[in-house]
């Protein structure tokens, strides 16, 4: 049996009976069970990113100590080792997320280039001077950026729903924006800054019901529910490793693949030809093609863990037991009267964005750090959410399958200490 295989059954499944058995699952995460000043650590910043489980830190450790070799050209046993279990990575990811075939998944850093990969293709070739993309009020700054990169370079226009102030999308009102100039809409499945579930599958329906292909932004979704991009039917669809308790520098891009293969090359170099000559180069075919360079191998490798640990702890108890902690949290937040949630959505995962009255947030986050508790402080690079919301930072407390009641019990008297501290 490999290490990962056997990592991954020493695990017990955690899930006994209606329980999900979260301390079992806390021993598989290292980094968790640590002190911060003598105080326990509470991490709850999640969203930023995750701890790894052991499974994965072993299959990366493993991977140096006896597969490391460059991909895809070697003839000996290393290399061919290393592009198994490169390859055999990007199976797993397929299956995860429910693509037809592997050839649909691109390695790349994370979903910030994922995007950018999708701007600086797709974008390039099928935007024009006043075509648009729409994307929402409450996206990630990497969901903002490289669409205005790509509004500069070809004269299209950004377009943006607006949201309610539950931190919802207006329905009525992104259906009024997909016009005959709409080439794209790119949308977070997830906010990171305010925890919205948004109901893409049904955004992308309207969408297509008018030809206009969909990105789904799923950093914030693929750690903590099942996705399954041919259920939703996404066009793209994208997220990083290290918030799905992989390593960081590894992400996936997946593109249906009659999409995906017509698109033109991101970067040039190795690795994404099938010729060159002075004279003329031509590309290979979809993956491959996107994938110039040398990637990161081990991080693909240790994604594949994150994975198979994923599947065997189970999505569905995870989602259960998070939006249980969720409930549990909002429940012991609306206890403080100077504590304000900010993103109050009916569908939501586990993020608490909230102020804190007379307190600037950076400070609480400072004075919280003094108890152990990791917390995150800023605008969480979603400065237009901020805005739609009049405050210029929130203070985010974000949960995984790891953290516990307790742990937000400690959440709730650090808070009443900086209450007291700002009165
Ligand atoms: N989209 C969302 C919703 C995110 O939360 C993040 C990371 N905070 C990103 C995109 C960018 O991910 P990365 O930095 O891993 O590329």
């Amino acid at each position: 049996m490999s290490t990962i295989a056997s990592a991954v059954s020493r695990m017990v499944t955690p899930v006994v009976g209606d329980t999900f058995d979260v301390e079992r699952v806390r021993r598989d995460f290292p980094a968790l069970l640590q002190s911060i000043d003598g105080k326990p650590l509470v991490y709850l910043d999640s969203a930023a990113t995750t701890q790894k489980p052991d499974a994965v830190i072993e299959a990366v450790e493993r991977f140096y100590r006896e597969d490391n070799a460059n991909i895809h050209r070697g003839v000996h046993r290393l290399s061919v080792r290393a592009t198994d279990a490169y390859e055999s990575a990007r199976r797993k990811v397929a299956r995860f997320v429910g693509a037809s075939r592997p050839e649909e998944i691109v390695f790349v850093r994370g979903a910030t280039e994922a995007i950018n990969l999708v701007a600086q293709t797709f974008g390039r070739t099928h935007l024009g001077v006043g075509d648009e993309v729409l994307i929402s009020h409450m996206e990630h700054h990497a969901n903002i950026v490289p669409w205005q990169m790509l509004c500069e370079q070809t004269g299209a226009q950004l377009r943006v729903m607006p949201i309610n102030d539950r931190g919802e999308i207006i329905i009525d009102e992104y259906e009024r924006l997909l016009g005959p100039r709409t080439k794209l809409v790119s949308i977070a499945h997830v906010s990171n800054a305010l925890g919205t579930i948004n109901p893409v599958q049904g955004m992308i329906a309207l969408a297509h019901a008018r030809g206009i292909p969909v990105l789904v932004d799923g950093a914030q979704a693929v750690p903590h529910m099942k996705v399954d991009v041919r259920t939703l039917d996404a066009d793209f669809y994208v997220f990083s490793g290290h918030k799905t308790f992989g390593p960081t520098g590894i992400g996936a891009l997946y593109g249906r693949y009659e999409l995906l293969d017509q698109l033109p090359p991101y970067q040039g170099g190795g690795d994404m030809i099938t010729s060159v000559t002075f004279e003329k180069t031509t590309y290979a075919k979809a993956p491959q093609r996107f994938e110039a360079g040398t990637p990161h191998i081990a991080g693909a490798v240790g994604l594949g863990a994150a994975i198979d640990y994923l599947e065997a702890v189970g999505l569905q108890g995870i989602t259960a037991y998070e939006h249980e902690l969720l409930t549990y949290a909002t429940e012991a937040l609306s206890g403080l009267p100077e504590v304000h949630l900010v993103g109050t959505a009916r569908d939501k995962a586990g993020v608490l964005s909230f102020t804190v009255d007379g307190a600037h947030p950076h400070d609480v986050g400072t004075i919280l750090d003094q108890q152990g508790i990791a917390v995150r402080a800023g605008h969480h690079c979603a400065q237009p959410v901020m805005e739609r919301f009049g405050v210029p930072a929130t203070v985010r407390a974000s949960l995984a399958f790891y953290n516990t009641r307790e742990e937000i019990d400690v959440l709730v008297r650090g808070l009443r200490g900086v209450i007291e501290v700002f009165r």
